[in-house]
C-alpha cells in the first residue's frame, strides 16, 4: 500500500460533547472542503431554529435548488414535514446526540422523493448548542428496489399459498428455501420445520445419499437428469409413510446462486383410481362373460345332451354285444371307441366354456388367428345350426397371427356372433360370414349377418353400455367388446350390411408367426 507523508496530527481527534473531531485546523479545513463538495448527499448546517446557514454542492444535486437561495430559509421547506415536525426532530436529535429517520423531501421541480435524514446537533466552544448538521441522502432507488422485492416476495408468497401442486424451492446445496401450503399438506410438515434443512428429508432413506450426489454432479457438469423433465419418484411424509409422486424441477439463477424449484404431484390417488378402473373393467369383462354364458347355458345343456345320449346308447349296444360272436366283439369295440369320442367331445365343450368363463389375467401373446376364430364360433354357434344358420369363413392367409389375449378376443367374437344369430332369428336367409383381412400392421376381423339390420340412428350408441333393444338384453356385450378391442390398440365399429343385415368389424395388431412364443 502506498504511504503518504501525512503529519501525525491529522490522525488525532479531540473530544467534543458529541464525540470527537479532528484536532488539527488543517484537517478540519479539509473536512469542511470534503463536506462542501461531496456529491452523494446534501450536507447542511442550520441555526438552532432550523434556519439554513450553509449547504453543500450535493444539496443542489438533490433538491435542484441553488445553494445561495437556500441560505436563510427554514429547512422544513425542503421536506414534506412541516416546521413543527422539523422542530420535534431536532429536539430528538439533542436528546439522543443524533437522530436518523426516513421521510419525503421535495425537489424544486415538484416531485417528492424518499430520503434518509440524519440530524446532529453541533455545540459551540462554550458547549452550548450552536448549530444542527443535516445529512440527507436520496434513497428513492433503494426504496423502489425494496418495494419491488416486497412485491415479488408477496407474489411468491401468494403463489406458494395457492399453487395446487406442492412446490419446494431448494438452493444448490439442497437446502429448502421455501415450502408451499400444498407441500405442507402433502408432507405434513410446517414450512418453519423444513426451511434450512436438506430436501432429502422428504425422500426415503435409500434415496438420500444419491440426491446430494445428483445436485453436486449437476452443478459441476450441467448433466441433466431430472431438471426440466418430470419423473415419478417416491416421497416420504413426516410420519415416515412413502408415496408415489410426479416431480418436475425447474432451475433459476438468483442473486445468491442457483435455486431449484420442484413441483410435486401426489400420484397415490391417481394410481389408486387407475387401479380401480382396471379392476372395474376386469369385473365388467367378467360379468359380461358370465352373462353371455348364462344365455348359452340352455343351448349348451341341449348340446351336451347329444354326446351324452350317444355315449349311453353306444355303451348299451356294447353291453348287449359283448360275449357273443367274434364279429360282434369287433362291433362292440367300435361302439366303445365311438362312446369314448363322444365323451371327449362333451368334455371339450365343457373345457371351452370353462376357459371362456374363467377370470384370467390379461395375457397377450402371439396367437394363431384361425383356430381362435373357429373355437369361438363353434362355442357361439352351439345350437344355431339347427335353427338354420349357415356359417362361412373367409380367411386371409396374410392374417395368420394376432398379438392378443385369446380368451378376451373370443369373448368379442362370441358377442358379435351371438348378436348376429339373434338378429337373424326371423330372417329367411340366415348366413353368417366371418372374414379376416390383413391391413398393414393390423388385422381386420368382420362378422357379417343377413339379419334384421341396424336401425340407422342407433349405430352411434351401439357401443355404449346398457344400449339394448332386446327385452332380456343387458346392452353390455358391445361395450365390453369395445373395451377389450381398444385395450388391444384396435378399433371396433358397425356398418349397415351391403345387401341386408349388418357388419361388425374390429381390428387387432398383427403378429409375425415366427415371433410366436
Ligand atoms: P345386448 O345384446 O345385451 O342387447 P349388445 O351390447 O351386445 O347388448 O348389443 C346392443 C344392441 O345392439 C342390441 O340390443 C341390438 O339392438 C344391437 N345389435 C347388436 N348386434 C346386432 C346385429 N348383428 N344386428 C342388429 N342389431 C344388433
Amino acid at each position: 500500500m502506498a504511504s503518504f507523508p501525512l503529519p501525525p496530527a491529522m490522525f488525532t481527534r479531540v473530544a467534543t460533547p458529541f464525540g470527537t473531531a479532528p484536532a488539527d485546523p488543517e484537517t478540519r479545513e479539509a473536512l469542511a472542503l470534503f463536506a462542501t463538495h461531496v456529491a452523494d448527499r446534501a450536507v447542511l448546517l442550520t441555526d438552532p431554529d432550523g434556519v439554513i446557514l450553509f449547504c453543500n454542492d450535493g444539496t443542489e444535486l438533490l433538491f435542484g435548488r441553488e445553494p445561495q437561495l437556500l441560505i436563510g430559509c427554514d429547512i422544513a421547506g425542503l421536506m414534506t414535514d412541516d416546521a413543527r415536525q422539523a422542530r420535534i426532530d431536532r429536539e430528538r436529535a439533542i436528546k439522543a446526540a443524533t437522530v436518523r429517520f426516513e421521510t419525503r423531501c421535495l425537489h424544486i421541480a415538484g416531485g417528492a422523493f424518499d430520503a434518509d435524514v440524519t440530524i446532529t446537533p453541533i455545540p459551540g466552544a462554550d458547549g452550548r448548542l450552536r448549530a444542527f448538521g443535516y445529512s440527507i441522502v436520496d434513497i428513492g432507488d433503494r426504496k423502489a428496489a425494496e418495494r419491488r422485492l416486497a412485491e415479488s416476495e408477496a407474489h411468491m408468497r401468494s403463489v406458494l399459498a395457492t399453487v395446487p401442486d406442492a412446490m419446494v424451492v431448494i438452493d444448490d446445496r439442497g437446502r429448502i428455501r421455501s415450502f408451499s401450503a400444498a407441500a405442507e399438506r402433502l408432507f405434513s410438515y410446517r414450512e418453519a420445520e423444513v426451511v434450512g434443512s436438506n430436501v432429502d428429508m422428504l425422500m426415503p432413506p435409500d434415496h438420500r445419499a444419491r440426491h446430494d450426489a445428483y445436485i453436486t454432479r449437476y452443478v459441476r457438469t450441467g448433466e441433466q437428469r431430472i431438471i426440466g423433465a418430470g419423473r415419478i419418484v417416491v416421497a416420504r411424509r413426516k410420519d415416515g409413510s412413502e408415496f408415489p409422486v410426479e416431480l418436475s424441477v425447474g432451475e433459476a439463477n438468483s442473486g445468491n446462486g442457483r435455486i431449484f424449484t420442484g413441483f410435486i404431484r401426489d400420484l397415490s390417488d391417481k394410481q389408486r383410481a387407475e387401479r380401480r378402473v382396471r379392476e372395474l373393467q376386469d369385473e365388467l369383462i367378467h360379468v359380461g362373460r358370465l352373462s353371455a354364458m348364462g344365455t348359452m347355458a340352455s343351448t349348451l345343456a341341449h348340446e351336451l345332451n347329444q354326446p351324452l345320449t350317444a355315449i349311453a346308447a353306444y355303451l348299451e349296444a356294447a353291453r348287449r354285444l359283448t360275449g357273443e360272436a367274434a364279429a360282434d366283439r369287433a362291433r362292440a369295440l367300435e361302439a366303445m371307441d365311438a362312446a369314448g369320442r363322444e365323451a371327449v367331445r362333451a368334455g371339450e365343450i365343457v373345457r371351452r366354456l370353462r376357459s371362456f368363463v374363467a377370470r384370467g389375467e390379461n395375457e397377450r401373446r402371439v396367437e394363431p388367428l384361425v383356430p381362435l376364430i373357429e373355437d369361438a364360433s363353434r362355442l357361439a354357434l352351439t345350437g344355431a345350426r339347427e335353427s338354420g344358420v349357415r356359417a362361412f369363413h373367409r380367411f386371409d392367409p396374410a392374417a395368420d397371427h394376432v398379438f392378443a389375449d385369446r380368451v378376451q378376443v373370443q369373448q368379442v367374437l362370441v358377442n358379435l356372433i351371438r348378436n348376429a344369430v339373434e338378429a337373424m332369428g326371423d330372417a329367411e336367409v340366415a348366413d353368417l360370414t366371418i372374414t379376416t383381412r390383413r391391413e398393414g400392421e393390423m388385422i381386420r376381423i368382420s362378422v357379417i349377418d343377413t339379419g334384421a339390420g341396424l336401425p340407422s340412428g342407433q349405430i352411434p350408441r351401439l357401443f355404449e353400455a346398457f344400449a339394448t333393444t332386446k327385452a332380456d338384453g343387458l346392452g353390455l356385450g358391445l361395450s365390453i367388446s369395445r373395451t377389450i378391442v381398444e385395450a388391444h390398440g384396435g378399433r371396433i365399429w358397425a356398418e349397415v350390411g351391403a345387401v341386408s343385415g349388418s357388419m361388425f368389424h374390429f381390428t387387432l395388431p398383427a403378429a409375425r408367426s415366427d415371433s410366436a412364443s
